[in-house]
């Protein structure tokens, strides 16, 4: 998958681990889809609304580390359900 970089570069996606700091602790979402522009030397996420909501819901059940995969299964259960 590739994106283009507002500086009108293509990027390519990754997967990594990324480290939030959240109210004083360290919550670690696993596969995090991102790219990162060498031009700008910036990640950007365009699951960030996705990455918040698993640091916040890791935080709310005290996970230190949350898988983001898994948070969507997750997530998808709990809109069938309302
Ligand atoms: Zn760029």
């Amino acid at each position: 998958m590739t994106n283009v970089c507002l500086c009108g570069i293509k990027v390519a996606s990754s997967i990594n681990d990324y480290v939030r700091l959240h109210k004083g602790k360290e919550i670690t979402v696993l596969n995090v889809p991102h790219y990162y522009c060498e031009n700008c030397k910036e990640y950007s996420f365009d699951t960030q609304d996705y990455v918040v909501a698993a640091v916040k819901y890791a935080h709310a059940n005290q996970l230190t580390q949350i898988d983001l995969n898994q948070f969507k299964c997750i997530r998808q259960e709990q809109t069938k359900t309302l």
